[in-house]
């Protein structure tokens, strides 16, 4: 791994073609403050990060700046794809040499799970905002520390949840909140599909820290917390694995996970490796339901209630996203769902206290 990641800083980044008009146009962007576009790089430009640089040729608050690779023909691929000058490209190795960038307000950690840890406080050090992909790290312990360090660094953690500024999801939220379904006790998440390559990260405890729950699990925890209003006070779970060989030790193919809160409300998700088309949240309630299927995919989100469908246009969600983070960032603006550090750290504790559920067998008390 730390091979790849070495060599390339001498290894003819300026030799790259620079774009002259586009970097006076970062300078004019820069010395125009009052246009408050958030300059973003990504690191590490994957699949994911791939489909946030589409997603952000349509944003009017953020931009696609710089990047942070280890793999140089991708680095010179995207310069020349997304207009990206040499002088903001960046390996895992420079991050550091970032803080002396004008250039760039913020760094979108995009990495494997078990490197968000080492990667947010790498950029926090060199002085940038870090918006960090879910999980946020791969154990509270970890997430604490990244939100020590942007704190002590003085900049903003922010986690990449993007459904949390999804049209659908937010309406049914409001009127969870309003009171329409009446007194919501009972929340049923599903999140799974089938996952391929055997010798992906994803199945190497090392880099993803666990199975389908740190993946995608993660969306029925967060659909919960989130549509029920409440935190969670205990958990029970089970797991069940259908291929050892390809879901080793560490890797959690399915789990069943039940979750009891403060009002009485229960919540029974499914997190599997090993089930296509499995993304649905159901809300019940003393007076109304509200159903989403698809609850958490790249959309169109479909939702609806008692009262009949919600109408609101698809828009790409990571694009929606970067906008919302910019005013987050620059306008301290406060979004109806947070998705700072704390929000993050949530999350983990509760993966946590599910793993520990199902390895004792017993219900797991949190802390109210
Ligand atoms: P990919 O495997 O497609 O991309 C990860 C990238 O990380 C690689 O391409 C590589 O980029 C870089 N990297 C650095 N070190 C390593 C390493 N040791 N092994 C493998 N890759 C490495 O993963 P995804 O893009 O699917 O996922 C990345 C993160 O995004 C995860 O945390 C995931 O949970 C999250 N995610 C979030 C989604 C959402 O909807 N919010 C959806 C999908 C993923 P390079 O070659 O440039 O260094």
């Amino acid at each position: 791994m730390s091979t790849r990641r070495h060599f390339l800083h001498q290894a003819g980044l300026t030799t790259l073609a620079l774009s002259l008009p586009f970097a006076n146009s970062l300078a004019q962007e820069s010395s125009q403050k009052d246009q408050r576009v958030l300059r973003v790089a990504l690191m590490g430009l994957g699949s994911y990060a791939t489909r946030v640089a589409e997603a952000m040729k349509t944003c009017t608050k953020a931009k696609l700046v710089g990047v942070i690779s280890g793999t140089p023909s991708k680095i010179e691929l995207w310069q020349q794809k997304y207009g990206i000058p040499p002088q903001n490209c960046y390996t895992y190795d420079t991050v550091a040499e970032i803080k002396n960038n004008k250039d760039i307000d913020a760094v979108y950690v995009i990495t494997p799970n078990a490197l968000h840890k080492e990667h947010t406080i790498a950029v926090a050090k060199a002085g940038k905002h870090v918006i960090c992909e879910k999980p946020m790290a791969i154990s509270s312990q970890e997430g604490k520390e990244m939100i020590a360090a942007c704190k002590t660094a003085g900049v903003r953690l922010l986690i990449g949840y993007r459904m949390h500024f999804e049209a659908n999801t937010l309406d049914v939220v409001k009127r969870q909140r309003a009171g329409e379904f009446g007194k919501t006790l009972f929340f049923q998440g599903l999140s799974g599909f089938v996952i391929g390559n055997p010798s992906q990260w994803r199945l190497n405890k090392a880099l993803s820290g666990g199975g389908a729950m740190m993946d995608i699990g993660i969306y029925s925890i967060n659909g919960a917390r989130y549509l029920l209003g409440e935190e969670p006070i205990w958990v029970t779970a089970q797991e069940s694995k259908t291929d050892p060989v390809k879901f080793g030790e560490g890797i959690d193919e399915t789990i069943t996970f039940q979750m009891g809160f403060p009002s009485g409300a229960t919540a029974s998700c499914l997190s599997t490796y090993s089930l296509n088309y499995l993304d649905k949240f159901f809300l019940s309630g003393t007076k109304g339901f509200a159903e989403m299927q698809p609850s958490t995919g790249y959309g169109p989100i479909k939702a609806w209630t008692h009262s009949g469908p919600l109408q609101h246009p698809h828009v790409t969600h990571q694009t929606t996203q970067m906008d919302e983070m910019a005013a987050l960032i620059f306008d301290d603006k406060q979004p109806l769902l947070p998705v700072d550090g704390e929000e993050g750290l949530k999350d983990l504790y509760l993966v946590e206290a599910i793993y520990q559920a199902v390895k004792s067998g017993q219900k797991v008390s949190l802390p109210r």
